[in-house]
């Protein structure tokens, strides 16, 4: 089974993340921010990653720069979580290594086509 993490500071978005990516037969870690994603990453490297934007600690961006800085033999995909009023970050997002975006808030179709264009499933 291939693995995402979840990571976004809001526990009810991280239960519903959960949710549909079971449903997709994922196994699911989660994180509560980019340095928490970071040192989970660091540890054992997912297939893909879930990614908010906004979040104290490490946002989204700062977590896409630190992965970037280091070392590692693989990279997982990112799938990087925006609301309408951000959809000015995806350009950023985009150029600093997310490989799709998904608009918050995100349902099973629209979270499952993502993951079929990253190759997840
Ligand atoms: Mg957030």
């Amino acid at each position: 089974m291939k693995n995402c993490l979840v990571v976004d500071d809001s526990k009810v978005i991280r239960k519903v993340a959960r949710h549909i990516l079971e449903s997709l037969d994922l196994t699911v870690t989660e994180a509560v921010d980019g340095q928490d994603a970071l040192t989970q990453c660091e540890a054992s490297l997912p297939d893909v990653v879930l990614l908010d934007w906004n979040m104290p600690v490490m946002s989204g961006m700062e977590f896409l720069q630190a992965l970037s800085a280091t070392k590692m033999e693989a990279r997982p995909k990112i799938i990087f979580c925006t609301t309408e009023n951000g959809i000015s970050h995806i350009k950023a997002a985009v150029e600093a290594g997310a490989d799709e975006y998904v608009m918050k808030p995100f349902d099973r179709e629209t979270l499952e086509s993502k993951l079929a264009i990253v190759g997840v499933i």
